[in-house]
């Protein structure tokens, strides 16, 4: 996964490393996991996040994707 279109028009890119696009979550049961396996923690030998999550710089949209597929899409809400 490289792009991908927005629902607001922006496109998205993990292109780059560091970026401002893809957000890493694990959830507390993935963490525990981890953190429990005994495994030493090091950035390369992190495993990786269930789910990969991307959020718009525009418009704040978060994505989630599994398997390179968008499973939920979240969008902040106008509260006034
Ligand atoms: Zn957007």
């Amino acid at each position: 996964m490289a792009k991908f279109q927005c629902k607001c028009g922006a496109t998205l890119s993990n292109s780059h490393a560091p970026n401002d696009v893809e957000l890493i979550v694990y959830d507390d049961r993935e963490w525990d996991d981890i953190i429990n396996s005994g495994d030493l923690i090091a950035p390369f030998t992190m495993p990786s996040p269930r789910y990969d999550v991307w959020r718009c710089n525009e418009c704040e949209r978060v994505y989630v994707f599994e398997e390179n597929v968008v499973i939920k899409t979240y969008a902040v809400e106008d509260d006034t």
